[in-house]
């Protein structure tokens, strides 16, 4: 029995798990917004401000934001009026500097004061080699762009877009096999180690990945009980 809706959720997961599309689910289902670290990021550094600057200077660099500035953004993003209702983290925390980072910031009295406190830890599990295969046969039509899968979602006449009828399609320059195992290899080694981090604190809910994404999306909606 779920007692009450979560709405202050994080999305856990290895890349390729589905974490995105489950989060662009629950947001609509929710009525809340998803806050994913690359699109914060984004948008505070077109901001304009002083600190948006700073950010954007480290951006064009191709350097990393410090956990504390991340964590100084993710504040803000969450202080704002449209996301009080509650959150979907999908990309962040990505370690365990950044996740004490972010308690510390929800425990903050301002943030209590908005009700911002966490609910749940989606983990979404999927095993390497599904991964691999769902990555690395992504792509894209070049016109729509509709997205595809080699197995999972073909188009339904072999080279032509179902929505368009185009022909030309795309990939994403680091849907290869070297890239995703590098990614695999960087999230078992500096991400997982929130897995045991939020099963300690009893947020922690484990999801099975695998399978379409309408029987994931079912489990998830059990758990978060809407
Ligand atoms: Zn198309």
């Amino acid at each position: 029995m779920v007692e009450k809706i979560h709405r202050h959720i994080i999305m856990l997961g290895p890349p390729g798990a589905g974490k995105g599309t489950q989060a662009a689910i629950l947001s609509e289902k929710l009525g809340i917004n998803t806050v994913s670290t690359g699109a914060v990021l984004r948008e505070f550094s077109n901001s304009g401000t002083k600190e948006g600057n700073k950010v954007k200077a480290l951006i064009d660099k191709g350097q990393m934001v410090s956990d504390k500035m991340m964590i100084k953004i993710m504040k803000e993003i969450l202080s704002k009026p449209e996301n009080v209702k509650g959150y979907i983290l999908d990309g962040s925390p990505r370690s365990i500097p950044q996740a004490k980072g972010l308690d510390k910031m929800l425990a903050s009295r301002k943030m209590k004061k908005l009700g911002q406190e966490l609910d749940a830890v989606l983990y979404l599990q999927v095993p390497d080699d599904y991964v691999i295969e769902r990555i690395i046969g992504r792509f894209q039509c070049a016109h729509c762009k509709t997205l595809y899968h080699e197995r999972f979602k073909p188009t339904k006449v072999f080279g032509i877009c179902d929505e368009c009828g185009h022909k030309e399609f795309t990939r994403r320059e680091d849907d290869t096999f070297e890239t995703v195992v590098s990614r695999l290899r960087a999230f078992r080694e500096v991400t997982a180690p929130l897995i045991p981090y939020y099963e300690k604190k009893g947020l922690l809910r484990c999801i099975d990945g695998t399978g379409p994404i309408d029987v994931v999306s079912e489990k998830i909606r059990k758990i978060v009980g809407y």
